[in-house]
């Protein structure tokens, strides 16, 4: 086991350390044996850990992994706590928010577009607000349903809507949802809350905004 194999390398472990105040003698403790486990990992795998173009490996999916749930160190409503009060009560759509996520099964990526329509009740938030919420929400390990209703509550708790509908369309690297995917399908959930659930004609025209 050499994970601490020169200085360069615990420089470096050490800023990831301080960056992410992972200080306590437990939590280095527990990224220590997970690099360890990406050395072993390696080898189960058949390869030999110790080729040079592993060296910094460990260290580097320990790094990979803390930066892509970020989500986890905040919480993402605050961004629409940033809302104005304006008079307008009729369907507004923000389309194609892309994002990036971490299937909670594999580990393994999935990404896309979520598109979300609401009838605001006097308030409304930018568009980069709510990209910046569903960043929040997308770097955790997920699963693509509670993504969606993720972002239908943080909306509706935060900006009261009338309604709020939620479409999100995820392509998987990984084969955890609904069966057996194939190179190029997608999957797509959706969620709604307030007048979206009954209003047929409402949830009509958020779908036809968002159409290709
Ligand atoms: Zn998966």
């Amino acid at each position: 086991m050499k994970i601490v194999s020169n200085q360069s390398l615990d420089k470096k472990i050490s800023d990831l350390y301080d960056k992410y105040s992972i200080d306590t003698e437990e939590e280095r403790h527990k990224a220590e044996n997970f690099m360890n486990a990406i050395t072993d990992l390696i080898e189960l795998c058949g390869d030999d850990s110790s080729r040079q173009g592993f060296d910094d490996t460990p260290y580097r999916v320990l790094k990979a992994h803390l930066e892509y749930t970020a989500g986890y160190r905040e919480d993402p409503k605050e961004h629409l706590r940033k809302f104005f009060d304006v008079d307008h009560d009729e369907l507004i759509v923000v389309k194609d928010i892309e994002f990036n996520s971490l299937c909670e099964h594999h580990f393994a990526p999935f990404f896309g577009v979520a598109h979300v329509g609401y009838i605001p009740n006097g308030k409304i938030t930018g568009l980069s607000k709510i990209g910046r919420m569903i960043d929040g929400y997308a770097e955790r390990f997920q699963v693509q349903e509670r993504l969606t209703n993720q972002i239908a509550d943080a909306m509706q708790e935060i900006l009261d809507p009338k309604g709020v509908m939620v479409v999100v369309e995820g392509k998987h690297m990984c084969m955890c949802g609904r069966g057996v995917k194939k190179r190029d399908s997608s999957t797509t959930t959706s969620a709604s809350r307030g007048i979206f659930k009954k209003d047929i004609a409402q949830r009509q025209e958020f779908l036809s905004l968002i159409e290709k």
